[in-house]
C-alpha cells in the first residue's frame, strides 16, 4: 500500500510507536486516583502540559484535553458558550470542516445567527467583506480553519485576527491541520480559542487538544477532570502520544514532505495539459495536492488507484460517505461536475520519491486507459 491520504489521518510518530511497543502498557492508573499510582499519572499528564505550551507557546492552563478536534470545536461552538461569553453572532466561512458547518446550522436552531463571509475562487476570506460584517456584529464570535483540510489553502490569520480586535470580536481557529504543516505559536497570533487533533500529526486516535484564553462553558458535566472543563477519566496514554508526535515534528520534515509535493505537482501537469492543481496559485501548506482530473471521474481514478494500492481521497475522510461532490470545491465556486473530477493526495514524511513517480505512472496509464475507452466509444457508438 502506498498511502497518500495523510489529511484523513497518519501513521504514528516514531517516538509515538517506541512508546506504544514500550511503555503504553504501564500508563493504565487513573489520573484523578488519589494513590501514588494515580498522582504518577497526574504528574506526567501535566509535565506533558507543560511541553505542550511551550511547543505552541502558550501557558499550560490554557490547554484543556479532550477527545478529538471535533469535540474542542463543538465546545466552544456551544451554546452555552454563547451565553458565556456573550457572543451575538457566528461569523464563519462556507469553506469550513463538517464539525463546524455542522454545529453552526444547529446553533441557527438555537436562536444564534450565522453569518458566512464570501471567499474567492483561490479559497481566501474575502478581509474587506469580513470587516464589513464584524463592523455590523460586533462581539460576535469568529470561527475559521487555519489550513483548509481539503485544498491545503492557508488562511491569513494575522489579518483575520486584527479585524476581530478592532470591533471586540473573538476567534476561533480550526488549526488541525495547521501542526505538522506550518509553525504556530499561539502568543504572536492574538487568538482566543484553537482546536487541534492528535491523530493527523502522529499521536494516537481519541485525543485532541482545546486551547483557550476566555472563561469556557464545558460541554460535558461531570468530574473535576480538566478543571471541570472536559470532565470524564483522562486518557493519558492518548494525551502523552500527542506530546510525543508534537516532538517529533520537525522543519526539516515540512520541507521533505514540500518537496514531494511540488515534485508531484510539476509533473502531474505535465501529464495533460487541462489536468489542474485546485488554489494552485494561492499560498497552500507543502502536503496537500487537490488536483483536476480534466475529462476523467475522480471515483474511476479513485478506484483504479485503489486496485493499484494507492490510498487517495475524494475530499474529507468525515465526508467520505456522501456521494455529494466536496462542498469546498462547490463553495470555490466550482460546478458539481468539476468536483466529480478532483482528488485530493495528502503527502507524509513516510512518502518517497519512488512512490510518487508510481503515481504518476498510475495515473498517466489511467489517463490513457480513459482516452482508449472514449475513443473506442465513439468509434462503435
Ligand atoms: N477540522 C479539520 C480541518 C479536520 O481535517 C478534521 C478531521 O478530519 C477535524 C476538524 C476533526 O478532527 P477529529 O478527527 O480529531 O475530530
Amino acid at each position: 500500500m502506498i498511502y497518500l491520504d495523510h489529511n484523513a489521518t497518519t501513521n504514528y510518530s516514531p517516538l509515538v510507536q517506541e512508546y506504544i511497543k514500550n511503555n503504553l502498557i504501564k500508563d493504565w492508573a487513573n489520573s484523578s486516583s488519589v494513590h501514588d499510582m494515580g498522582y504518577d499519572i497526574k504528574s506526567k499528564l501535566e509535565k506533558d502540559r507543560k511541553l505542550i505550551a511551550d511547543i505552541l507557546s502558550c501557558y499550560p492552563k490554557n490547554l484543556i484535553f479532550v477527545g478529538s478536534a471535533t469535540e474542542a470545536i463543538n465546545t466552544v461552538l456551544s451554546v452555552e458558550n454563547f451565553k458565556l461569553n456573550k457572543f451575538k453572532t457566528l461569523i464563519t466561512s462556507k469553506l469550513e470542516h463538517s464539525a463546524t458547518l455542522k454545529k453552526a446550522k444547529y446553533l441557527q436552531t438555537q436562536n444564534i445567527s450565522i453569518l458566512y463571509v464570501e471567499n474567492n475562487k483561490n479559497g481566501e476570506i474575502n478581509l474587506q467583506d469580513l470587516n464589513n460584517l464584524c463592523k455590523k456584529n460586533p462581539d460576535s464570535l469568529l470561527s475559521f480553519l487555519s489550513v483548509n483540510n481539503e485544498t491545503g489553502v492557508v488562511t491569513d490569520i494575522e489579518s483575520i485576527s486584527k479585524i476581530a480586535k478592532q470591533f471586540n470580536c473573538s476567534l476561533h481557529l480550526d488549526a488541525v491541520q495547521h501542526l505538522g504543516k506550518l509553525s504556530l505559536n499561539l502568543e504572536t497570533l492574538n487568538i482566543d480559542f484553537a482546536s487541534f487533533s492528535g491523530h493527523k500529526i502522529g499521536a494516537l486516535k481519541g485525543c485532541g487538544l482545546l486551547y483557550t484564553s476566555k472563561p469556557l462553558a464545558p460541554l460535558l458535566y461531570g468530574g473535576q477532570q480538566e478543571r471541570g472543563l472536559r470532565p470524564g477519566t483522562c486518557n493519558y496514554a492518548a494525551n502523552h502520544s500527542f506530546r510525543l508526535a508534537l516532538e517529533d515534528l520537525s522543519i526539516d520534515k515540512i520541507n521533505y514532505i514540500s518537496n514531494l509535493k511540488n515534485y508531484f505537482e510539476k509533473n502531474f501537469l505535465n501529464l495533460d495539459k487541462n489536468f489542474k492543481i485546485n488554489c494552485y496559485q494561492t499560498r497552500r501548506v507543502g502536503n496537500t495536492s487537490n488536483i483536476y482530473l480534466a475529462g476523467l471521474s475522480a471515483k474511476s481514478a479513485f478506484l483504479y488507484l485503489s486496485q493499484q494500492g494507492f490510498c487517495v481521497s475524494t475530499g474529507s475522510a468525515c465526508n467520505s460517505t456522501s456521494e455529494e461532490p466536496s462542498h469546498v470545491l462547490i463553495n470555490l465556486g466550482y460546478t458539481k461536475n468539476y468536483a466529480r473530477s478532483c482528488l485530493r493526495i495528502s503527502f507524509g514524511f513516510e512518502n518517497s520519491l519512488e512512490e510518487i513517480d508510481l503515481l504518476l505512472k498510475s495515473l498517466k496509464f489511467f489517463l490513457s486507459m480513459q482516452k482508449n475507452l472514449s475513443y473506442s466509444t465513439q468509434l462503435t457508438g
